[in-house]
């Protein structure tokens, strides 16, 4: 055997394509930047759990970078860096280049900032048997079973009858308590383990448990509700009334880790998007490119991108229309030239559930984020399905910065499916692909991805606002 290769390896080597592996090709100096990044990523998580805590979180870091406030009518002007609010639960972050805005157009990356979670009704706090719950609507696409029987933190906001509003935040501290959602003893479980997953356990018994002790007083009634009432007010000064307009999530208590001997991975609530939308707010905050550069932190994805906060609200395009106005450029000419990655997640091939994916065409954990050309279900339908021109400049911008990519699709032809906020960026005539990082067990109350994929979404993005 000689170390010189055959004719035929040589023109394999040119001729073929082979995904990456990440770590294998990083040497020891990129090794540490993905390690080091992931750092900053895992106290973002933990620190941002609802979509209102990413958008402060957001905030505070830009302001730190020496952002400011954006609202529709201040004039602009290149080198502006500045960050807009959209209800307290979305924000933009943007820098204003140098460049002409009509001819250049804005470089923009769109990812959410909500994730799937057990969002607490209106009128939801009762006892029965010795224990006190709260009843509860569940928010984006979830397995029910896993939400039950692990720890539980109360996240949100209750806006009391004068308009004041009282933050909640309990279950984070380990000196908190926490909450919880009851499963059945699989000694009782015969029945239950015999159906339907999606029957294993129903919404209306995914019912938070909240207390358990009644309320020092014979003649009351119901004294465990009362009891918990009573812990309320005394904290927040809320009564049971002001749950009519409130907005609470009970979220998986859990911190973020490191998962596995090597420290590769990073385990963690809530992947699905923040391992986008905090690449997308660092890459604009470290930018000094000559593009105007935007990051759209969004909420409502999870349930179809409706309301106020979602994509689809006029909200987004009316500012990018106000930037374009204070900057004295026509805004169809400034969309006509804009690029948009649309950054969200894409399911990590799984070998432990082979059968629903193409390994092919699936993103392989740790071979870098992954570009969706379409999405959409069956017949990529739903889907944005970017041309081949854009992504063929995408990957011209990655190959000169050299990050480690490659292209995903959801799973199987007639298995997968799923949409992002892609399709939405599209129609005001944008050209728009997804991009993201692969995760396993997505949707999860825990779920996993690897360093190496988000700090090569980070890259990306840089790579793309260059
Ligand atoms: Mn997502
Ligand atoms: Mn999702």
């Amino acid at each position: 055997m000689s170390d010189k290769k055959s004719k035929g390896q040589q023109l394999q080597k040119e001729l073929s394509y082979k995904k990456k592996n990440y770590y294998e090709s990083a040497d020891q100096a990129e090794k540490k930047a993905i390690f080091d990044y992931a750092k900053g990523y895992m106290a973002f998580l933990d620190a941002a759990k609802t979509e209102r805590e990413a958008c402060d979180f957001a905030v505070s870091a830009a302001q730190a970078k020496g952002f400011t406030e954006y609202k529709f009518g201040d004039a602009l002007h290149a080198g502006d860096k500045k960050y807009f609010v959209n209800r307290g639960k979305s924000v933009v972050v943007f820098r204003v280049g140098v460049k002409n805005l009509e001819e250049d157009g804005i470089r923009l990356i769109a990812s959410h900032i909500d994730a799937p979670r057990i969002d607490i009704k209106q009128n939801p706090l009762y006892e029965d048997s010795g224990m006190a719950f709260l009843k509860t609507h569940y928010y984006g696409g979830i397995k029910k079973y896993q939400w039950t029987a692990i720890p539980l933190a109360l996240h949100g906001v209750i806006i009391k009858k004068d308009g004041t509003k009282v933050e909640i935040r309990v279950g984070e501290n380990v000196k908190d308590p926490v909450f919880y959602i009851n499963d059945l003893l699989p000694h009782l479980g015969q029945e239950q383990m015999s159906g339907h997953a999606n029957k294993i356990i129903d919404g209306e018994q995914l019912n938070v448990l909240v207390g358990g002790m009644p309320y020092d007083d014979e003649d009351a009634s119901e004294k465990i509700k009362l009891n918990v009432l009573s812990a309320l007010y005394k904290a927040y000064g809320v009564t049971e009334e002001d749950f009519l307009s409130a907005e609470l999530s009970a979220v998986p208590a859990f911190a973020a880790r490191d998962v596995g001997f090597d420290r590769a991975l990073i385990g963690a609530y809530g992947h699905d998007d923040r391992v986008c939308a905090y690449p997308a707010l660092t890459a604009v905050l470290d930018n000094e490119s000559e593009h105007t550069v935007l990051a759209m932190l969004v909420d409502k994805e999870e349930i179809g991108s409706e309301g106020t906060t979602g994509i689809q609200c006029k909200v987004y395009e009316d500012l990018m229309e106000e930037i374009s106005l204070s900057l004295g450029a026509n805004f169809r000419k400034v969309r006509a030239h804009s690029k948009c990655l649309s950054s969200d997640v894409t399911a990590a091939y799984d070998p432990n559930f082979a059968g629903v994916y193409e390994k092919m065409n699936s993103a392989i954990l740790s071979c870098g984020t992954a570009m969706c050309k379409f999405t959409g279900a069956r017949g990529k339908s739903g889907s944005n399905d970017a041309s081949a021109e854009f992504v063929g400049e995408v990957r011209k911008m990655f190959a000169e910065e050299g990050v480690i990519w490659q292209t995903a699709e959801l799973g199987k032809v007639d298995v997968g499916g799923g949409g992002t906020v892609a399709k939405f960026i599209a129609q005001l005539n944008i050209d728009t692909v997804d991009l993201g990082v692969p995760v396993i067990s997505m949707h999860a109350p825990w779920e996993v991805v690897s360093k190496a994929d988000l700090y090569s979404n980070y890259k990306a993005f840089l790579a793309f606002m260059k």
